[in-house]
């Protein structure tokens, strides 16, 4: 995927400044429009772009039912606080956008807070070849990309977004079957439990439907299908380890992945810690040599990689570890979308989609989910 294409980010210019834009500020709510819409509305999944969609229709006081089939919201935005004195994002990590698009999302002058961001611009960059370490050129372009200081990106939803929506959410509710075929929605999980509504956005990995893994009545349409089944997702996974030391660069690129990018960088990154944290960064075609493996097996050859690079200081600093294999996630099946994503036509103006895959602007990252969620819903709340 371009954005994330390593030569690019390894040409960050060295501004190394921290952000803190305020969302007071920064979130000035966008033109109205006219509310053409007056029912209820199902939303499956609370990723980025299900959230968003049900933040937006509380805006316009729109009643919802957001449905996930996880423990927990989130979905690829996910973090761990048990390894660092720092939470560590498990999925998304980086802000592939300014920082004014936090406040584009919030999207509300009433919002209260700040967020620190830091400009993400590493200074020692290497690549392994398999058998050698080479520093890189960095050269002179500038490519923008913001990580969150102390915090991450599941306490920004958890934070701005979720208080307003967190009472019509309901979790461990994996929906197997859409029926569509009436004049309302009914949604049914696997426990038997049943939501009614007017409209569905779909908001669920796009390998989620790719698999059939949720029935709908009538089947969805042929041209539907096959836009989605033509969308590449390829397997992911990211590793954590805690060392004693950090010998190793701010960012290191490993052989060549097309398309897909395997990295390990520094996690520590410009946050506020004394602690070390090495993370591997493994998305695309490839990263099956390690998703398919048991987690022992994940974490044996990765230390052997990094013992090979550096001259076994891995063994000699390790810590601690956490594996986060996203292809073995049972609701989300691997890592993003890397080609074929595009926005798709609701179906009978009931059935709409929405996610990171389903957006013709930031496909594959969190802000860009965020959007075609809430874009599901301005569809929905014009009465498209
Ligand atoms: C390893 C990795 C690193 C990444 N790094 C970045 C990054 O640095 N920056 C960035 O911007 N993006 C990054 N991304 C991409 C980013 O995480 C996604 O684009 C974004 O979070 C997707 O949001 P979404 O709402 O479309 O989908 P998801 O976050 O996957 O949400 C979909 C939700 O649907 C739920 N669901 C699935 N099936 C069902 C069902 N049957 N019933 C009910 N609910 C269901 C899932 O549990 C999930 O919660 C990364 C992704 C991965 C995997």
């Amino acid at each position: 995927m371009e954005r994330r294409d390593f030569l690019k980010r390894s040409a960050l210019a060295g501004m190394g400044f921290a952000l803190m834009p305020s969302l007071l500020q920064a979130c000035k709510k966008e033109d109205d429009f006219v509310v053409n819409f007056s029912g209820r509305v199902i939303i499956i999944g609370a990723g980025a772009a299900g959230m968003m969609a049900a933040y937006t229709l509380n805006q316009y006081g729109i009643d919802f039912d957001l449905i996930e089939a996880g423990g927990s919201f989130g979905g690829r935005v996910k973090k761990a606080t048990n390894l660092t004195n720092f939470p560590i994002d498990l999925g998304a990590e980086w802000l592939h956008d300014d920082p004014e698009t936090l406040g584009t999302l919030v999207n509300d002058p009433n919002a209260q807070g700040s967020v620190e961001m830091i400009s993400y611009q590493p200074e020692s960059i290497m690549h392994w070849d398999g058998s050698s370490l080479t520093q890189m050129n960095v050269g002179s372009q500038f490519y923008r990309e913001y990580k969150f200081k102390n915090t991450t990106w599941y306490d920004f939803f958890n934070d701005f977004i979720v208080p307003s929506i967190s009472s019509k959410m309901y979790l461990n509710e994996p929906i197997s079957s859409i029926d569509y075929s009436g004049a309302q929605v009914t949604v049914t999980s696997s426990n038997g439990t049943t939501f009614t509504g007017d409209k569905v956005v779909v908001a669920v990995p796009a390998s989620i439907l790719q698999q059939q893994s949720i029935d709908f009545n009538p089947a969805l349409p042929s041209s539907t299908m096959q836009s989605i089944n033509g969308i590449d997702f390829p397997p992911g996974i990211k590793v954590f380890i805690k060392f004693s030391e950090q010998f190793y660069p701010d960012i290191c690129s490993i052989g060549t992945i097309v398309p897909g990018e395997k990295i390990y960088f520094d996690g520590a990154f410009k946050k506020d810690t004394n602690h070390n944290l090495l993370t591997l960064f493994y998305v695309g075609n490839g990263a099956n040599e390690l998703t398919d493996l048991t987690d022992a097996e994940i974490f044996t050859a990765v230390m052997n990689e990094l013992d090979a690079m550096f001259e076994g200081k891995a063994t000699q600093h390790y810590l601690a570890h956490i594996i986060q294999n996203w292809s073995t996630e049972p609701y989300i099946q691997g890592s993003y979308s890397h080609s074929g994503s595009g926005v798709i036509s609701p179906v009978e103006n009931l059935v709409y989609f929405a996610g990171e895959a389903f957006t013709d602007g930031a496909s594959s990252t969190v802000h860009g989910a965020g959007f075609s969620g809430r874009d599901a819903a301005r569809s929905i709340l014009q009465g498209n």
